[in-house]
């Protein structure tokens, strides 16, 4: 797959180069710098004049648009390096400082994150909030990390409002993708374990409904069937008293047991 399923739309930009040249390791978050829809987004990027492009678009609303689809790099952050690694957002924002984004665009942004990470196999999103320790950090196979057009280029992009979110953003990706797998084990109640504990049981005790058991014992199951020492319960599909031969045998079974041979040879 090459593009969310979160987006609502797709324009194509012609302002890209194909393929991007990097395995994808870094997301780059931008801020458009105006309130439009996630169409206006791809409006402004269908001009081949601007030379700019970005992989989404997030409009006003939280509805998402694909300009540029994940296996081309976008030009967007003015740094080849960084784009033909990353995935590139422009989030509707204020047209002026702190180019705040709506709520509703925030949460899109953080879904829009999880969904990159998850399909890349990404179980950590990064925020460092330092260029050098970013740009010379070698992430781990599961790890995406966050930069921003503001180390790039004399710009305020991504805006004071969402750089100062990445910390939240970038925490709140990684738990997301971590709950989904511990939630998983640790979700179980006692109920739950019971019901699953007691079909288990019967699943074994059914597994029993058979004489199945090895040839070295025939003569011993012999000894002990004619004698009447062991009784065989409900006869099993081969139609003979199920003695049950592999199941395990409680102290009060071996009681009887010990019991049924002490009467047959009078010693009780
Ligand atoms: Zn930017």
């Amino acid at each position: 797959m090459s593009s969310s399923p979160l987006i609502s739309c797709t324009n194509i930009s012609p302002n890209r180069s194909s393929p991007r040249n990097k395995p994808i390791d870094r997301i780059t978050i931008h801020c458009v710098v105006g309130q439009c829809t996630a169409e206006r987004i791809g409006e402004i990027f269908q001009n081949k004049n601007r030379q700019a492009s970005c992989n989404y678009g997030v409009g006003k609303d939280g509805r998402i648009i694909l300009v540029v689809d994940e296996k081309d790099r976008s030009w967007c952050s003015s740094s080849g390096a960084n784009d033909h690694r990353a995935i590139t957002f422009e989030v509707a924002s204020d047209a002026t400082h702190p180019y705040a984004v709506t709520d509703a665009a925030l949460q899109a942004t953080i879904n829009l994150c999880e969904d990159i990470c998850r399909r890349h196999g990404k179980t950590r999103l990064l925020w460092f909030g330092d260029k050098d320790k970013t740009l010379s950090y070698s992430p781990a196979p599961n790890e995406m990390v966050m930069t921003v057009h503001r180390w790039f280029a004399a710009k305020a992009c991504p805006g004071d409002y969402l750089y100062n979110l990445h910390g939240m953003i970038a925490a709140e990706v990684t738990k997301r993708l971590s709950s989904a797998t511990t939630e998983g084990v640790c979700e179980m109640n006692q109920e739950q374990f019971d019901k699953m504990f007691d079909a288990s049981m019967l699943r074994y005790r059914r597994s029993l409904q058979d004489n199945d058991c090895g040839t070295w014992s025939e003569a011993a199951r012999k000894f002990v069937t004619e004698n009447r020492i062991f009784s065989g319960g409900t006869p099993g599909p081969d139609g003979q008293p199920n003695f049950m031969w592999e199941d395990l045998l409680t102290r009060e079974q071996c009681a009887q047991v010990l019991y049924a041979f002490a009467v047959k040879f009078g010693l009780a």
